[in-house]
């Protein structure tokens, strides 16, 4: 059962008539083969459909509009088996809407030094076939990834698999619907941001409701579905017992079961895959949701603390990009800093919600004061983290572009916080606290991140390149005075690429 079995790219090769019908005969059963070997890879979450070798600038556009009119349709994986003289391909890459990966392979893996004729030669032409589609790509300006070597290289196979998650997290952010309940944090900056340009770029539409719709929505949950809920928490947490049926503060954790069958209503009648609040707007709902936004999260919602619909929007996307995969995906924030010499670290949390997916190991169900927003005490999950390579991304909006600012990380395991019960999570940023922290804050990076154990960056990077987002990435390899640079030079790229 493929993770994002809905969605399919469709394999695309190019050919010309010239070649005579025996060979094209040939091209279309090996580029099948291909196709059909993408397809059934563990690693590759979508259907790769094999379209008809194209051999005609007719063809080539009819089977670009086909593309984009096929809701199912994800992507475009192009390959030249044989030569395809590019500018039949003018008109087609100039119509494509949907990502392009252009995968430079060949169906033989070794050369056959000993039977090689001309026939083969004929045959096996991508080395410059393919050099042929590149310069009619880059002449045109079109964004695609490029991916290189042969087709059964595992390699090769998850990096378009890692494309194919990203290509599924565009279309999702084409249909997605962002809640607000209630606004952005008062006075706070990074969390704003302009809301018709983010439709604009990215397609989601981002609307606010008063929290009185959720306060609503809240009281019509049927009991039935309070007591479940209570079952489930029992089952999947270590439910402290004071919470438990009987317990001082059972009607704590009633208030946040009916807190999250509401809220999950609301959402869904609004088909809203994302969504913020803020605890300075808690009219009429019991305290700020924790637990409920735990939960929500971690079944592949959306969300950001505090107004931020732009973090809402990156968790919803890498939720979509790593479906089926395991390691866990949260909203997160930089909370405070481990800055001795020998190792210095980052503590991650937030007041309540950060996802359980990242969890190592069975979460807490836990009450605790919160000391802000002035409200009954909430319950919470609480757990460490697991450990292993990770990475953290922010969206900010820059005025006239939106930047995507990733780091990679490593979490570790850090001491107990017995006067801290909150999720949390602990990690080393790449390529050192000092320099990580110096070049998060000279790009302008947020607070408030996304943050996943569960694939590789290059996979967001993918997705800003398909969306046209400006993507800079701090990892091993960062050193300031080149990141200056980088941002000197994507700042004149961005504004030019505008255009007037
Ligand atoms: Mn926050």
């Amino acid at each position: 059962m493929k993770s994002l079995g809905a969605f399919e790219v469709w394999f695309l090769t190019g050919s010309q008539d010239l070649y005579g019908e025996e060979t094209l005969r040939q091209v279309a059963v090996d580029s099948e083969r291909v196709a059909a070997a993408l397809d059934a890879a563990e690693a590759m979450p979508v259907r790769v459909v094999f379209k008809p070798v194209v051999k005609s600038a007719e063809s080539i556009l009819a089977t670009c509009r086909e593309a984009n009119s096929a809701d199912a349709c994800v992507g475009v994986i192009a390959w030249m088996h044989t030569f395809s003289p590019a500018k039949m391909w003018i008109a087609g890459l100039q119509a494509l809407a949907k990502p392009l990966l252009h995968l430079h392979t060949q169906y033989n893996r070794d050369l056959p030094w000993g039977e090689i004729d001309m026939d083969f030669m004929n045959l096996n032409q991508s080395a410059h076939g393919d050099r042929e589609f590149g310069f009619i790509e880059t002449r045109l300006g079109v964004a695609r990834k490029t991916v290189v070597g042969h087709w059964q290289d595992p390699y090769v196979v998850d990096r378009i698999a890692g494309w194919t998650r990203a290509a599924c997290a565009l279309r999702e952010a084409r249909h997605l619907k962002v809640a607000r309940l209630g606004d952005n944090m008062r006075d706070v900056a990074v969390t704003e941001g302009d809301k018709v340009e983010a439709q604009v770029r990215l397609g989601a539409s981002i609307n606010g409701y008063g929290v009185g719709e959720l306060a609503a929505a809240i009281a019509a949950v049927p009991e039935k579905a309070v007591t479940d809920l209570v079952e489930t928490y029992r089952a999947e947490y270590s439910v402290e017992p004071k919470l438990l049926p009987g317990g001082e503060y059972h009607s704590s954790l009633q208030d946040a079961a009916r807190i999250e069958a509401g809220l999950r209503a609301f959402l869904d009648a609004r088909g809203a895959g994302a969504f913020t609040d803020t605890f300075e707007d808690l009219v009429g709902i019991p305290h700020l949701p924790g637990l409920a936004v735990q939960r929500l999260m971690s079944e592949g919602y959306g969300f950001g603390a505090e107004g931020d619909w732009k973090s809402a929007i990156l968790v919803r996307l890498v939720k979509v990009m790593t479906a089926g995969l395991p390691g866990g995906t949260s909203f997160m924030e930089d909370y405070t800093y481990h800055l001795n010499p020998s190792g210095q670290k980052v503590l991650g949390a937030h007041m309540l919600e950060v996802c359980p997916s990242i969890a190592d190991g069975k979460p807490r169900c836990e009450i605790h004061p919160l000391s802000i927003g002035g409200k009954p005490d909430p319950v919470r999950l609480v757990f460490d983290a697991g450990t292993g390579p990770a990475w953290v991304a922010c969206m900010v909006d820059l005025g006239d572009r939106f930047r995507i600012l990733a780091n990679q990380i490593d979490l570790v395991e850090g001491e107990p916080l017995p006067r801290l019960p909150v999720a949390r999570a602990v990690w080393q940023p790449r390529p050192d606290l000092r320099t990580s922290a110096e070049a998060w804050l000279t790009a302008g990076g947020a607070h408030h991140t996304v943050l996943t154990r569960a694939i590789d960056v290059e996979v967001m990077a993918d997705f800003a390149e398909m969306a046209k987002l400006e993507f800079v990435l701090i990892d091993s390899d960062t050193r300031m005075r080149t990141f200056k640079n980088e941002l000197r030079w994507n700042q004149a790229y961005y504004r030019l690429a505008r255009g007037f």
